[in-house]
């Protein structure tokens, strides 16, 4: 079964008395534990692909299936709830809520789902992603590796189906980018995660096993990262 199935995805803003179409008719289909990335020029589409499929936000036509369910007609609280049982995102600018420690960042999808033992659940991740002596720091009193690793542990919290992270390491020097991206492909394959990338790093890419090139909000290519 595919994990992940966008089937002539559209995307119009309307706005301004203008309408912008920035997705044309995109399909693809992902397999359960497969690693994909989506490339392309600034203001290809990427960013608004990765929304579609992970249920942030809602196509103008087309359908995308997560995890066999359809989410086009959706609201948007049954979206959210999709959201937390199946998904994990990851944002360029990591997101962290200010006002909360690192620990309490990661309890937030946890404490969604009433999962008992949480707080030792969110420990045990942040010591995984090499942050246990942080757990009481606010985002503000974190480097940007730390808070991209503290975002990477609230992502993971629920054992997401899927992955998603938008410009992952476009915050981040070459050394703290490189130990996001380890974590990140050791999650997918420890716990068969699903991974889909947008990036602008074509290291990071060549390490997905598909990638997805857009240009325009059209698909110029597709295949497998490596020949
Ligand atoms: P990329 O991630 O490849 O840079 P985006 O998906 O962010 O591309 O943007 C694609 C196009 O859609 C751009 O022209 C951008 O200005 C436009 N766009 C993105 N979000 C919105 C929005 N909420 N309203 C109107 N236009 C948007």
């Amino acid at each position: 079964m595919s994990i992940l199935r966008v089937d002539n995805l559209t995307k119009t803003y309307s706005g301004a008395g203008q309408d912008l179409t920035v997705l044309h008719s995109v399909s693809f289909e992902l397999a359960a534990g497969d690693t994909f990335a989506i490339v392309g020029p600034s203001g290809s589409g990427k960013t608004t692909l990765l929304g579609l499929c992970a249920g942030l936000d809602r196509a103008t036509s087309g359908s995308v299936w997560l995890n066999g369910i359809l989410l086009d007609q959706l609201s948007e609280d049954q979206r959210a709830a999709v959201r937390n049982q199946h998904v994990g995102f990851i944002f360029q600018n990591f997101q962290l809520l200010p006002t909360l420690t690192a620990l309490e960042n990661v309890l937030v999808p946890l404490e969604l789902r009433g999962r008992r033992g949480a707080a030792q659940v969110a420990l045990t991740l942040l010591d995984r992603v090499g942050l246990a002596d942080r757990a009481h720091h606010y985002p503000a009193q974190l480097s940007g590796g730390e808070q991209q690793r503290v975002s990477l542990a609230r992502a993971f919290a629920n054992r997401p189906a899927v992955l998603f992270a938008d410009e992952p390491t476009g915050n981040l020097d070459p050394n703290t980018s490189e130990r996001v991206v380890n974590l990140l492909f050791e999650l997918n394959r420890e716990a068969g995660t699903t991974l889909v990338l947008v990036t602008h790093d074509l290291e990071l890419a060549a390490r997905t096993r598909r990638i997805l090139r857009l240009r325009g909000g059209e698909v110029v290519a597709a295949g497998a990262a490596t020949p």
